[in-house]
């Protein structure tokens, strides 16, 4: 079975996309995973996204489609995959739908999941990392008086700089940020979202509940 799940940060597609692989028994092919593997490979796509990082330039459409290519052309994906992270644009998409066809290779479902904007930055907000052992909790799951030492390790202070708290919220899980990723969801995400239906079947999935019943919804939606 080949799936694409797309959601916007927060919305537990890490979570989902594991429940997925291990139900399916597909690969999970991420895009992160995908550039790092072609860099560790040395091939020559390898080599060419490795100069490009280095020089902090963004991985091109063309490259981005040339690596996505080669990691489904792979026998592992021949059972069966999971992509998480792209297409992450309308354009992306097209040519995304070019590609497979070129292989041979369809999808059996995209997963759209979302949820209220309100709800995730709620969930994200009472997000803290501790950097003494860099554990990433909720302190909502806490209720009323918080930690002043990590549930984890015990830490109060960051080892590197004494007097300095153990435990402290990330640039990435302040409001701001989070509602910025959301609006890119919306704008860039979800137009691709909307190409792909043109030629696979999708489901939109609430992303609302504990992860059990979220599973649920897609396992239903997968059938
Ligand atoms: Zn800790």
């Amino acid at each position: 079975m080949n799936v694409i799940i797309m959601g916007p940060p927060g919305v537990g597609k890490g979570t989902q996309s594991h429940a997925v692989v291990t139900s399916k028994g597909c690969v999970h092919i991420s895009t992160g995973d995908t550039l790092r593997m072609a860099i560790r490979s040395g091939s020559e796509l390898g080599l060419k996204v490795h100069a490009i990082m280095n020089a902090g330039d963004l991985v091109s459409d063309e490259l981005m489609m040339d690596l996505v290519r080669d990691r489904l052309s792979q026998p592992d994906a021949q059972q069966g995959w999971l992509l998480d992270g792209f297409p992450r644009t309308a354009v992306q998409a097209e040519g995304f739908i070019g590609l497979l066809d070129g292989l041979g290779q369809t999808v059996d479902a995209v997963l759209v999941l979302n949820a209220p904007a309100d709800e995730i930055v709620r969930r994200l907000e009472g997000r803290v990392t501790c950097r003494a052992c860099n554990e990433v909790m909720n302190l909502k799951g806490f209720g009323p008086v918080q930690p002043r030492f990590c549930p984890f390790c015990g830490s109060a202070e960051d080892p590197q700089r004494p007097g300095k708290s153990a435990l402290y919220q990330r640039a990435d899980d302040k409001e701001e940020t989070i509602r910025h990723r959301l609006e890119v969801f919306r704008k860039k995400t979800l137009p691709a979202a909307w190409a792909l239906e043109e030629r696979y079947p999708l489901h939109e999935i609430d992303g609302l509940g504990t992860p059990e019943q979220v599973a649920d919804r897609i396992a239903a939606a997968l059938g």
